[in-house]
């Protein structure tokens, strides 16, 4: 078996260098001490079509491989852990919406999560409830057409920053093993009932943030259960963990290293590399597929 990188790989891994060295590294450790969001640097994450990693073409994503996903987290995660979250259960929720999402589904979202225009992450741990997801007590309750969500997640990834959110809930809560009650909801995080209702301190970690989500009587259309099927949500959520493990490893690996590099702190000069090698982001006006403005109001 051949281990080696592609020529795709090593460009990939070149462009990401130049990105971590010039743009990250230099704010980093100021930014995660003061806590500012980096606004400038998910800027470039767009511009480099960094939140289609994991999705298809068609939808205006990169859909690269997964050493080169692996490659991505690995690179930034050496400047910056923070940025890798908030890449990290974005492009984890994208592909969960992409491998299990119905026709509709993926319309809807992906080439809008793909470019950046819109954001997510992933709802899945409850109080109480986080290596134990069968232990949530989020529920679904069904009325006419629409479910109906009550419960707290905790732990939440990019919360302020999400248009979207998959959020596993227990649509059958007497269901046994409970998983088979399980199912993920796509909630449009504009929909009444849907609080962030606080921000979780960190040590560090700091760059994207995690919160706390309350929601009451949050109700979502049956368009928005995720695959259209219900009870298939604990499977949907591991298969995305599954992916997460390929970002959460190379974050592991460098915090040590961005530890010291905090602990040194002292001004630098970085080498640049001379040579510009951007990876084009998908481009809005080639893509056959509208998007239409999902800012959040406000
Ligand atoms: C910074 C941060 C960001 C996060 N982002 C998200 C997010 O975006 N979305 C989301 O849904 N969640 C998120 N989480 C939550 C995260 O997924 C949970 O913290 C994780 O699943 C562990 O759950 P817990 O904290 O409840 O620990 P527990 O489940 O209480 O586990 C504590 C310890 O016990 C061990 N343990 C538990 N059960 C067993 C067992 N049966 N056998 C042996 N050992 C066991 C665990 O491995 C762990 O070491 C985030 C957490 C953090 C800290």
């Amino acid at each position: 078996m051949d281990f080696s990188f592609t020529d795709d790989q090593r460009d990939f891994r070149a462009a990401l260098r130049q990105l971590v060295e010039k743009e990250i590294i230099p704010v980093a450790n100021e930014w995660e001490r003061s806590g500012r969001y980096p606004t400038e640097i998910v800027a470039r994450l767009r511009e480099m079509g960094l939140f289609g990693i994991t999705t298809p073409e068609e939808y205006g994503g990169l859909e690269l491989d997964m050493v080169s996903f692996t490659l991505a987290y690995e690179e930034i995660a050496r400047g910056w852990m923070g940025i890798a979250g908030i890449l990290g259960s974005h492009n984890l929720a994208c592909w969960m919406i992409a491998k299990h999402g119905t026709a509709e589904q993926k319309r809807q979202w992906l080439p809008r999560l793909a470019s950046g225009e819109c954001r997510t992450g992933i709802g899945l741990t409850a109080p109480g409830a986080g290596t134990d997801l069968q232990g949530i007590a989020t529920t679904a309750t069904k009325s006419g057409d629409d479910y109906v969500i009550r419960g707290t997640k905790t732990w939440i990834t990019n919360a302020r920053h999400a248009n979207v959110l998959p959020v596993l809930v227990k649509t059958d809560p007497t269901a046994q093993p409970a998983h088979k009650g399980m199912s993920i909801l796509l909630v449009d995080t504009t929909t009444p009932g849907f609080t962030v209702s606080r921000d979780l301190g960190k040590l560090g970690y700091k760059g994207t943030e995690s919160c706390e989500i309350f929601l009451d009587d949050v109700t979502v259309p049956q368009s928005a259960l995720l695959g259209g099927v219900e009870g298939r949500g604990m499977q949907q959520a591991l298969s995305g963990l599954e992916i997460g493990r390929l970002n959460r490893r190379p974050q592991c690996r460098h915090r040590p290293g961005v530890l010291r590099r905090r602990a040194r702190l002292r001004p630098r000069t970085h080498r640049i590399r001379q040579a510009d090698r951007r990876i084009p982001g998908p481009s809005s006006s080639n893509s056959p597929i509208s998007r239409p403005n999902c800012r959040r109001p406000g």
